[in-house]
């Protein structure tokens, strides 16, 4: 592995655009901050993502239904669920350099020398700012040749700084004080125009969540089919947001990919043991994927910090390169969203209840999250470069993607031997079309064995088959089975190819 967290994302990013993971958009243009393309193997590897939620989730339950909801929907939505008025982020910009931060995410220290302040000193977000914000108050008292002790250094984010203090704090960008404006809320919905007239009356929003369509339609789905409490509503689907940072790769970018499910209750069920069973079963879906525990964490939101709605909100955690980061958002959060759509549009949203005879709203447990967010996930987690022997003994750099069966975007590799010789081709050539029926199958002939395997190992495929004299010339029809991980080779038949198959992707 190499050694430092930054190279294994450069290494990451490096593999992604090399075997046709991952684009930066309209590259040819010079790219589009924000903005990625997915090549071959990555729309193949996010797809298995998606079948593999959409699957565990709707299709092997059966309290939960799908739903396919549009982007653009009525501009009221937005108002209703709060997003107009309240889906901002904090925004500081430099007049200098015209760079823009999250507030949150920037931070700052005054300098405080024999207990006087001698400046302030910043630094953007980073797995360690304490250490980078000591390191700038030592340069700066350094320059400004001040004698005494420096205190250690005290940080707060932007949305912290007292307003006497802005003027003091040096933009990143410049290293001088003075062009940071106060924080500012910024809206992050992107905004369009629906038909031929560009006014206010035709204002939309791309969606910045696939939930709304979940609360929007929850009178639609309760009528036509024969959801009873509790059941859920899922969905795989686009969102979009403005992000002022778009940073760290296809971590936060403007557009992306979200699966998301409302779990409705009643609203005397025991939220609080839902809730914990809706984390427990996130937490083991992405073990499934391949995830380690390891890298693996929980966060839960402050009492203080959460909406006034908000019951509790549970963060799985993953261990990035650039630190450990939100990967999956759940969230307790009452019976808020289908009420405000019920003020809004004067549509009751509401269930009966046999029992007592009363009506009521239904409270909701929202797991959500990034489908990008998991991709990245699971290549840092599958990334390793490894030392091992050639076919000739000499010690090699190997690089592998060790993605789960479940979600590799290859399962298997035919690989004929050699590529002259009728018999084995044609061997080949018959496995290579049973399988493709139902599995994501390559076929290479091109190049020496190994040289065949390296390529399987870095776009993730677990196993590689050959067809090889053997085969052809020995009673029992077995191929030689190569295995990613161990690299180790065995025997094995048609039938038990398809049996291994069978039990590892599901
Ligand atoms: P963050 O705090 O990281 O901005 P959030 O709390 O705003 O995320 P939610 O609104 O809860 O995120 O969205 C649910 C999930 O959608 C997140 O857990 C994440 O996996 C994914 N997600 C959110 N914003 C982005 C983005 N800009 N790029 C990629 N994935 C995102």
């Amino acid at each position: 592995m190499p050694a430092e967290p930054a190279n294994l994302m450069e290494a990451i990013v490096s593999l992604a655009k090399r075997r046709g993971f991952i684009y930066p958009s309209s590259e040819i243009y010079g790219g589009l901050n924000g903005f990625f393309d997915y090549g071959p193997l990555g729309a193949e590897l996010k797809k298995k993502i998606r079948d593999c939620w959409w699957n565990d989730m709707v299709r092997r339950r059966d309290d939960i239904v799908g739903l396919e909801s549009s982007i653009i929907m009525h501009p009221d939505v937005w108002k209703a669920s709060g997003h107009v008025a309240g889906f901002t982020d904090p925004l500081v910009d430099c007049k200098v350099s015209k760079q823009r931060y999250r507030a949150d995410q920037l931070f700052f220290a005054p300098v405080v020398v024999a207990g006087k302040i001698i400046g302030y000193v910043s630094a953007l977000e980073s797995d360690n700012i304490a250490a980078d914000l000591q390191t700038a108050a030592e340069t700066l008292k350094r320059k400004k040749a001040v004698q005494g002790t420096l205190a250690p250094v005290q940080s707060r984010d932007m949305t912290e700084a007292k307003p006497e203090e802005i003027p003091l704090i040096p933009s990143p960008a410049t290293g001088e004080p003075g062009s940071l404006t106060a924080p500012r809320a910024f809206n992050m919905m992107f905004q369009t125009n629906v038909g031929a007239l560009s006014d206010a009356s035709s204002v939309a929003y791309l969606r910045p969540e696939t939930a709304q369509g979940m609360f929007v339609d929850f009178k639609n789905v309760v009528d036509t089919t024969r959801v009873k409490l509790p059941f859920g509503i899922a969905q795989i689907g686009k969102s979009f947001r403005n992000e002022i940072t778009p940073r760290n790769f296809i971590f936060r970018s403007r557009e992306f990919e979200q699966m998301e499910m409302e779990y409705f209750i009643h609203e005397d069920a025991d939220w609080a043991k839902c809730h914990e069973e809706w984390i427990a079963w996130c937490e083991a879906w992405l073990r499934s994927i391949g995830l380690p525990d390891s890298h693996l964490s929980r966060h839960a939101h402050p009492k203080e910090k959460l909406a006034f709605y908000s019951k509790g909100t549970v963060d799985i955690m993953f261990k990035y390169p650039f630190g450990v980061q939100e990967l999956w958002g759940i969230a307790a959060r009452g019976n808020y969203d289908l009420t405000q759509h019920a003020n809004a549009s004067g549509k009751p949203q509401e269930m009966f209840d046999e029992a007592t005879k009363k009506k009521f709203v239904p409270h909701v447990i929202e797991p959500a999250v990034g489908v990008d967010r998991i991709m990245l996930a699971v290549l840092c987690a599958g990334y390793a470069e490894e030392d091992v022997p050639d076919e000739k003994g000499n010690v090699e750099k190997r690089t592998v993607l060790r993605l789960s069966p479940r979600i590799a975007p290859v399962k298997v590799a035919v690989l004929p031997l050699i590529k002259n010789k009728e018999q084995l081709v044609g061997r080949a050539k018959d496995l290579y079309v049973k399988l493709k029926r139902k599995y994501a199958v390559n076929y290479d002939d091109g190049g020496a064995i190994g040289k065949r395997y390296r390529r399987q190992d870095e776009a993730g495929t677990p196993w590689c088959v050959t067809i090889d004299f053997e085969t052809i010339e020995k009673p029992g029809d077995t191929f030689t089975l190569r295995e990613r991980d161990s690299m180790k080779q065995r025997r094995i038949t048609e039938t038990e190819l398809f049996a291994l198959l069978e039990e590892q992707v599901y």
